[in-house]
């Protein structure tokens, strides 16, 4: 009997994920046969659960905190781009091969496209705060769209020139990112600073020296508006929350697993909106 197929994400802990809410928005809407669920697995688990994944009825999954770079090395098979980033959070079979691949820097562009329309038109410089997995999808995903100056700045500057050394890039001190900002066509944020619970210092910058052509995008998406979003706002440039990201990145994935390409729709948007009110409601979240 063929059963239909299922994917997951995996993580520790990972009941906060929204992933299932999102594909199975897509089952439904697209009316394929499958399923998406929670995958909590310990990091001892992690190679059992891995190995044994596809006979379990898995086609595939996503891969989140904090097993993106453990599962890749897991990986029999890599896409040019995983490799570079030494981490994953997509995962299909390929005759019985488990590939990875990590969509986050898609997920990013495709949200800007959308949202930003034109946002690297101007390209000479761009501020990326924070240097873990996400901003290395992040600033891997800025060269390939020409960015000319990339400027990282981090709590650890170490990590900063590493990603740097790795990806390209220059690493910058944390006192060196407002006077960087006068001549910045776009700065993304990839710190949980302004994330509901985060015990992040809060970002504050003078955004009113960007040229008024500039982007702010922050990717964090609880709340919908961070502070940095609303500063900017206030300074009249265009803002991006981190919930394009996430809906975007999600986009491969099902494609693989289920053989559709889904669309990322207001319906959609809504949907995970609600749900980030409902969950947070408690945390005196910002209507935005
Ligand atoms: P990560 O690999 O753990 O990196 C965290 C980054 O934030 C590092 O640069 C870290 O600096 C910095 N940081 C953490 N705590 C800090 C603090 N108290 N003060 C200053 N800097 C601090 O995590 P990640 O996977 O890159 O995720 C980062 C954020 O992006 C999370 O909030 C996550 O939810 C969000 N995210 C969103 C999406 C989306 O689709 N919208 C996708 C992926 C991630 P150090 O190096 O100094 O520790």
């Amino acid at each position: 009997m063929i059963s239909a197929p299922r994917a997951c994400v995996i993580g520790w802990p990972v009941a906060h994920s929204r992933s299932p809410l999102i594909h199975n928005h897509w089952v439904r809407e697209l009316g394929v046969t499958g399923s998406y669920e929670l995958a909590a697995i310990e990091p001892d688990a992690l190679p059992g659960f891995i190995h044994t994944m596809a006979g379990h009825g898995f086609v595939g999954g996503n891969v989140t905190i904090p097993h993106k770079e453990a599962v890749a090395r897991l990986c029999g098979r890599l896409t040019k781009r995983a490799r570079r980033l030494g981490s994953v959070n997509t995962l299909w079979f390929e005759n019985d091969v488990l590939c990875g691949d990590s969509t986050d820097g898609e997920g990013f562009a495709a949200a800007l496209d959308a949202e930003a329309h034109g946002w690297d038109r101007h390209r000479r410089q761009v501020v990326v705060l924070g240097a873990g997995g996400a901003a290395r999808g992040i600033v891997d995903m800025l060269r390939e769209r020409g960015f000319e100056r990339i400027l990282v700045a981090n709590r650890t500057a170490t990590r900063a020139m590493a990603l740097c050394a790795d990806l390209g890039g220059v690493a910058i001190g944390l006192d060196a990112i407002q006077e960087a900002l006068a001549g910045t066509d776009l700065l993304v944020n990839t710190t949980p600073s302004g994330m509901v619970g985060s015990a992040c210092d809060a970002l504050a910058f003078d955004l009113s020296r960007m040229p008024s052509h500039a982007v702010v995008q922050d990717i964090v998406y609880v709340p919908l508006e961070t502070p940095l979003l609303a500063t900017a706002r206030e300074a009249g440039l265009l803002t991006v929350n981190g919930l394009g990201m996430l809906l975007h990145q999600a986009v491969p994935g099902f494609q693989r697993w289920f053989g559709v390409r889904p669309r990322v729709t207001a319906a959609l948007r809504a949907l995970v909106e609600a749900d980030i009110m409902r969950t947070h409601a408690g945390d005196g979240l910002p209507a935005r």
